[in-house]
């Protein structure tokens, strides 16, 4: 199964995402932790990688891609991946489904987490990573608004996703989770 986790920054997609990893026994993907991982490699690309994450600004579609490209050829994604974190643009949602399509897949849910800002501000304020800090919080939000959003009509269209209401305890969003993944499994088999 192959699902991409649509959300802004501190709805919860990490935590979710490794709790459905289990349920489905698919591995979790999370292109932010990739991107952390070119940054701490001390190269060129992870200098001009590292700037954007600084900035709280998307790194460009293309190397996204390409960074999910080589990531989903590994053996262990043969069985599907759960995405956190991408596509976080229709241009990249576009170029995924363009590169699922030549591998003979394609695209089974997008599951869109809603939090509200105020509720996210708070959140990410008390999460203390090195971009959580207030100004670069403010742009992720600014930025998910802007490039993220529009993904949820895309997928819409496609008539593959679940909006899902991601306040409450991690036990009830991962109920209110689980409800659409069995029943897109249920329509599905
Ligand atoms: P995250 O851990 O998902 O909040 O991502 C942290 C940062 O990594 C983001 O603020 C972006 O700078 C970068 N990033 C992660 N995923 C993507 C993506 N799909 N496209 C562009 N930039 C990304």
């Amino acid at each position: 199964m192959l699902v991409v986790f649509i959300g802004p920054p501190g709805a919860g997609k990490g935590t979710q995402a490794k709790r459905l990893r289990e349920h489905l026994a698919v591995p979790h993907i999370s292109t932010g932790e990739l991107m952390r991982n070119v940054e701490s490699s001390q190269t060129d690309l992870g200098n001009q990688v590292g700037a954007f994450l600084r900035r709280g600004e998307l790194v460009p579609d293309d190397l996204a891609i390409e960074i999910v490209e080589q990531r989903i050829g590994q053996s262990d994604c043969e069985n599907g991946c759960l995405f956190d974190g991408f596509p976080r643009t229709v241009a990249q949602a576009i170029q995924f489904d363009d590169c699922l399509t030549n591998k003979e897949k394609s695209l089974n849910l997008a599951l869109a987490l809603s939090v509200t800002r105020p509720e996210l501000m708070s959140r990410l304020s008390a999460r203390g990573r090195r971009d959580d800090n207030p100004e670069t919080i403010a742009n992720r939000l600014d930025v998910y608004d802007s490039h993220t959003l529009p993904l949820l009509a895309y997928y819409e269209q496609r008539g593959i996703l679940a909006n899902v209401d991601g306040t409450g305890s991690e036990d009830e969003v991962f109920e209110r989770i689980k409800q659409v993944i069995d029943r897109d499994l249920t329509e599905t088999s």
